[in-house]
Formats: C-alpha cells, sequence, structure tokens
C-alpha cells in the first residue's frame, strides 16, 4: 500500500488542540505514515514531535508562517491591495541567521502591536493593564490578539475568545492594529536560504478572505516557491482542477494535506493527502533539515 502523507497539521505549540506528542499519537491512529507538524509561525512543537514518534512513522519538521503578499488580489475590488497569505515551510535550519532574525522581529513587532491594542484600550477606559499583559505572555510562543481576547474574558468583559474578537479585537471598535507579517517572497527567500522548501498554504481559499492572484502565484513561482497545496479542505473540486493544471503549468510540486487543528476544526488527520513521488521530490530539495524516522521498535 502506499505511504498516507499529511504534510499540514497544527498542535497546542500554536492553535490545535492536541499536543505535539497527541499529535504523532493521533496520527499513527489515523495510519498516516509521514507527517508534517506546521504550527503557525513556530518550530517549538517539533522536538516533542520528534521525541513521540512512533517506529515506522516519518516526521517532517515544518511551520506555516504568516505572511503578506503586496502584488493584489484575484477578486474584484482587491487590486493593489495587501492579502494575507500562508506559507507552509519545510526542512529548513530553524537556526539559520535569517530565520532567527526575522522570528526575533515579528515577535517583538507582536508585542509591541498588543501593547498598543491595549493601550488603546485602557485609554478608552476598558480596564486592561497593558503592562500586566504584557508581563503575562508566553516567552516560547508568538504574541497575537488570542492573549488579549483571554485578559478580557479574565476581566468579565467577555464570556468567549469569539465574543472578545466581536465586540473588542476586530476593526470595528479601533482598538485593531495590524501585524506586520513577512512579505512572502522575502520568506520565500529565507527559506530557502534556510536550505528549506516552501509551499504556498490553501491559496484559493476563498472562504477565508481574499485570495492572491494566478498571476501572484507565478511570480511567486518564478522567485523560488517549491509547490503549491492543491488538495485542501477549503478548495472544491473546480479550484483543485485549477490549481493542479496551475501546478503542472509552472512546475510547482502539487501537495495535499488536511491542515488538522485537533477539535478546533472538524477535518481529521489524513483527510487529504500527498503523492508519495511528489513528496519524495520535495524531500529531494531540501538540505536545512533532515526528516526524522520513528525509531525502529
Ligand atoms: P493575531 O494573529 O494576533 O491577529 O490573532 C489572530 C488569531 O486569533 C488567529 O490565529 C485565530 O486562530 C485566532 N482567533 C481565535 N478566535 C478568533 C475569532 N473569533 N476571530 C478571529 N481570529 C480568532
Ligand atoms: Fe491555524
Ligand atoms: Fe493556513
Ligand atoms: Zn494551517
Amino acid at each position: 500500500m502506499s505511504p498516507r502523507i499529511d504534510l499540514h497539521t497544527h498542535s497546542t505549540a500554536s492553535d490545535g488542540t492536541d499536543s505535539p506528542t497527541d499529535l504523532v499519537v493521533a496520527a499513527a491512529a489515523a495510519e498516516i505514515d509521514v507527517l508534517a507538524i506546521t504550527d503557525h509561525d513556530t518550530t517549538a512543537g517539533w522536538r516533542e514531535a520528534s521525541a513521540a514518534l512512533p517506529p515506522g512513522m516519518t516526521l517532517v519538521p515544518g511551520a506555516e508562517l504568516s505572511c503578506v503578499s503586496e502584488s493584489g488580489a484575484g477578486g474584484a475590488n482587491t487590486a493593489g491591495r495587501r492579502i494575507s497569505v500562508h506559507l507552509l515551510a519545510y526542512l529548513f535550519d530553524p537556526n539559520a541567521e535569517g530565520v532567527v532574525t526575522e522570528q526575533r522581529r515579528l515577535r517583538a513587532e507582536r508585542r509591541s502591536r498588543l501593547r498598543t491594542m491595549a493601550e488603546r484600550m485602557a485609554a478608552d477606559g476598558v480596564p486592561i493593564d497593558p503592562d500586566e499583559l504584557l508581563g503575562a505572555l508566553p516567552a516560547d510562543a508568538p504574541a497575537g490578539r488570542p492573549h488579549l481576547a483571554r485578559a478580557l474574558i479574565d476581566a468579565g468583559l467577555a464570556s468567549s475568545v469569539d465574543e472578545a474578537f466581536a465586540s473588542y479585537l476586530g476593526g470595528g471598535r479601533g482598538y485593531y492594529v495590524p501585524r506586520s507579517d513577512t512579505p512572502v517572497l522575502r520568506a520565500i527567500d529565507m527559506i530557502n536560504d534556510a536550505g528549506g522548501v516552501t509551499v504556498l498554504a490553501h491559496p484559493l481559499a476563498y472562504s477565508r478572505g481574499p485570495t492572491v492572484s494566478l498571476a501572484t502565484i507565478a511570480e511567486m513561482a518564478a522567485h523560488g516557491l517549491t509547490g503549491i497545496e492543491v488538495d485542501h479542505p477549503n478548495h472544491d473540486q473546480p479550484t483543485r482542477e485549477k490549481l493542479r493544471a496551475l501546478a503542472a503549468e509552472l512546475d510547482l510540486l502539487p501537495t495535499g494535506s488536511s491542515d488538522y487543528h485537533g477539535t478546533n476544526k472538524d477535518i481529521p488527520l489524513g483527510a487529504e493527502t500527498t503523492d508519495p513521488d511528489v513528496f519524495a521530490d520535495l524531500v529531494s530539495r531540501a538540505t536545512g533539515c533532515g526528516v526524522v524516522a520513528g525509531a525502529a521498535g
């Protein structure tokens, strides 16, 4: 039987509900042979997932980088607009200078952005203490609005994270400050320089907001992008066909993945998978770090 390969999953190192250990245990139960761990903007889960790997399973260290495309979008009314894009990065050296420097910049930016949001609230009479908020942030995870949501709940101002987003953390109330994500072409360079490979995550997931144009994907391909996620739960059949044709045209590797988030989403591990030959091609192009094989039993 050909191996089952799922190249996009999240753990509690970002916004999944399974610890890295539980993630690989769940993957074994789902008869996954090759699992990539791709937490948002962090490699913090790699070590634990590697240590928990059962015999016969292969782990692909990765991350899903929050990026911005400045080349405009596909739909109407979006020309020239900055589009948020997710870039899957695999098998890069997490200690490469470019990666470390960018992570440090993003972490600092996220903290000061959260402080500004808290200060705007405090100035408006919302009982949130910016110093207290900053002091309580985890040292090892990117700070984000979910932390401020938690503080609002603790202060009795919201009853759930969703309510905190709806009432305080969206664009409506004037507290929101945008993130300063990495420009996607810079992120592609950074991962290539770190010996890794990049795959554009859910390129045409319309339900998530504005998406990039096919011309912008071609621009990324010319810039050294390795693949695009074709089979993703947010892509319908015509979208997959369009992306498969684009991958063939641009010589991009077409991957498939579940984007598993534990109980935060309904999609099970292995709901979408990657062709073994495509996976072998992907691995052959990476030099930053190796895949991790579960110790033989
Ligand atoms: P940030 O990265 O600081 O802009 O915060 C966005 C993060 O908050 C996303 O990764 C979401 O997973 C999380 N989040 C949780 N609940 C919500 C919600 N109701 N609306 C938007 N984002 C949410
Ligand atoms: Fe997520
Ligand atoms: Fe994503
Ligand atoms: Zn994801």
